[in-house]
């Protein structure tokens, strides 16, 4: 679940509402005349490196295989009061696996070498160019939540209104698991995509849109569906203007105009 003071931008909508276009499509919507079509090309080349480093967020996390090793006696000690045993080819290695699932999962917190470099839009001075969003979704994503450390996971999509500098695909999907690879808040990984998007590209506007199915409501509900947890953030121009937003989920395929 959410904190409560998050929830005034949370609602919960029924599964299915948020159909989906194709995986991983980027569109570039003119919204204004004129406005000229964006490329993405590749950027393994560009030297410019923006100076981001305090939004990533990233915590050192140097752990000992003692460190390990106590951590999986733990565990042990917890799955074997709770039910499981242990004493079996199968589960012998169960706290091992945990252990080390649970800190790759959680690997956010170790940076992203690739994630980097940004690179000049193909429109930089012409009239309408700052009128163009780009969107680009669904980018699926898989979290644990902070308050019962279970998972969440559902889809992210990202538009934003290019200044000089656009960002592909697979960066942006570096970027939803830089910071859903952790101990997350789904409101709180939005806000955390738009500030380092924010400081990588310096957008005119970022919109961000996250749906997803939080398992530690549907693994203890009595209820077989659960409504997904809808969580968005607005930044810029998209905060100003609603027409940008009606486009922005019109694009996703979610056709809701607010
Ligand atoms: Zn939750
Ligand atoms: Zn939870």
């Amino acid at each position: 679940m959410l904190e409560k003071d998050t929830t005034n931008t949370v609602e919960l909508i029924s599964q299915g509402i948020g159909q989906t276009k194709g995986s991983g499509s980027i569109q570039a919507s003119s919204l204004a005349r004129g406005a000229s079509s964006k490329e993405i090309r590749s950027d393994d080349d560009d030297p410019d490196v923006f100076s981001y480093n305090r939004e990533m967020k990233l915590k050192d996390r140097n752990i000992s295989e003692q460190q390990f090793a106590k951590f999986e006696g733990y565990a042990a000690e917890i799955f074997t009061a709770f039910g499981l045993d242990l004493n079996t080819s199968g589960t012998e290695d169960t706290p091992k696996r945990f252990i080390r699932a649970l800190f790759d999962s959680t690997d956010g917190y170790d940076g992203d070498p690739k994630l980097v470099k940004a690179f000049d839009t193909e429109c930089h001075d012409e009239a309408g160019c700052a009128l163009s969003q780009i969107i680009q979704g669904p980018i699926p994503f898989h979290a644990l939540c902070e308050h019962h450390v279970l998972p969440f996971y559902g889809r992210v999509y990202i538009g934003y209104i290019a200044d000089k500098n656009i960002i592909g695909i697979s960066k942006l999907t570096r970027l939803v698991r830089l910071f859903s690879r952790r101990f997350a808040v789904q409101e709180r990984i939005g806000q955390e995509i738009a500030d380092l998007l924010d400081a990588m590209i310096h957008p005119d506007g970022i919109a961000i849109y996250i749906e997803a199915h939080h398992l530690c409501m549907e693994m203890r509900g009595v209820r077989e569906i659960t409504p997904m947890t809808r969580t968005t953030v607005w930044r810029g121009k998209y905060s100003e203007d609603p027409t940008l937003r009606s486009e922005f989920f019109a694009s996703c395929g979610l056709q809701r105009h607010d």
